[in-house]
């Protein structure tokens, strides 16, 4: 049997830290929201014997093995249901890494929406979602597409509507990737620095309803002046390719630009089309490692292809 799904890849429109746990989790509001920027997971089932799992991709810097998340959301998946099979897993990488895209975990949700498809939806999405975020904290939302907001570590996953009409955008990245970790480690100095006045957040949650409204009426004017991330207060001034991308996003006529996730990668939203192209024909034409791609946002939903 074998299934081809498209893993979107995920940015965020808000995305700030809202507390810090006693076990060094942090607690995110975020506003999630896939795109169609995506990967290509291929999912190759058998019955042959022994029921090995293996992972091949087309780029040098993915772990081909256990380290792959897709590697081991499969083995999840297989742990749950209870019976194993022979799984090639291929993946076509197209989604930066290390950009704060969340392409592994896309890979993984794919992985695990696509077993579950095969094996004929033993899992309710509850439930898959509940095997996904043991293996990381974006693959919830991963399983779930779409627009969503996100709290507590990124299991409380509330659906709210899709920008309509889509939000054009470019998506691109240049030097070094950022890693997750690391970001929510400069983070928490900067919360020690506020000595102990950090709580509910760093923005007033406000901004957030603003935002949702101002999607909501497809005001990109209002959407601009509503976008936040938390993260651009640590990674921008350590990452100057990152920050001059945020301008370089701005001159080529973006309503706003943002950093998603923990970066680097950089988002510019457009009022239409062919500025996005136009924007993205700039940027790639730099010559200088940057990779520039115009997306859209996604509605929920794999799409098997
Ligand atoms: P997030 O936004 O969820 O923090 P990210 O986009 O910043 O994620 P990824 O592209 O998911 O980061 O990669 C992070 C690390 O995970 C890299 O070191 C990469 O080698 C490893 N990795 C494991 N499996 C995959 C996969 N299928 N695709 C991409 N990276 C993977």
């Amino acid at each position: 049997m074998t299934l081809r799904l498209n893993a979107y890849a995920k940015i965020n429109l808000f995305l700030d830290v809202t507390g810090r746990r006693a076990d060094g989790y942090h607690d995110i509001l975020s506003l999630m929201q896939a795109v169609d920027l995506c990967d290509t997971v291929t999912l190759n089932v058998t019955e042959e014997l022994p029921p090995t799992i293996s992972v091949r991709c087309d780029r040098a810097e993915i772990p081909p093995d256990q380290k792959n998340l897709a590697y081991r959301a499969a083995e999840a998946f297989y742990s749950a249901y209870g019976v194993w099979k022979r799984t090639e897993i291929e993946i076509e990488k197209r989604i930066p890494v290390s950009a704060g895209l969340a392409g592994g975990s896309t890979d993984a949700a794919a992985v695990l929406v696509g077993l579950n498809r095969l094996m004929g939806f033993p899992f309710s999405e509850e439930e898959l979602c509940g095997i996904g975020k043991r293996l990381g904290a974006d693959i919830p939302f991963c399983i779930w597409g779409g627009s969503a907001e996100v709290r507590g570590i990124g299991e409380r996953i509330l659906r709210v509507p899709e920008p309509d009409p889509p939000l054009w955008m470019v998506i691109a990245k240049k030097g070094e990737g950022v890693s997750t970790p690391g970001a929510y480690g400069a983070l928490d100095k900067l919360f020690d620095s506020f000595r102990g006045e950090f709580s509910g957040g760093t923005v007033p949650e406000t901004r957030y309803t603003a935002l949702l409204s101002a999607l909501r009426e497809g005001n990109l004017l209002q959407i601009g002046a509503s976008l936040y991330n938390v993260f651009e207060r640590v990674v921008l001034p350590m990452h100057s390719e990152a920050s001059a991308l945020r301008s370089a996003m701005m001159e080529y006529g973006a309503n706003a630009a943002l950093m998603s996730g923990s970066g680097p990668s950089v988002i510019g939203l457009f009022a239409s089309e062919e500025q996005a192209n136009a924007a993205k024909d700039g940027l790639n034409r730099q010559a200088n490692e940057t990779v520039a791609f115009v997306a859209r946002t996604k509605g929920k939903n794999y799409d098997r292809i």
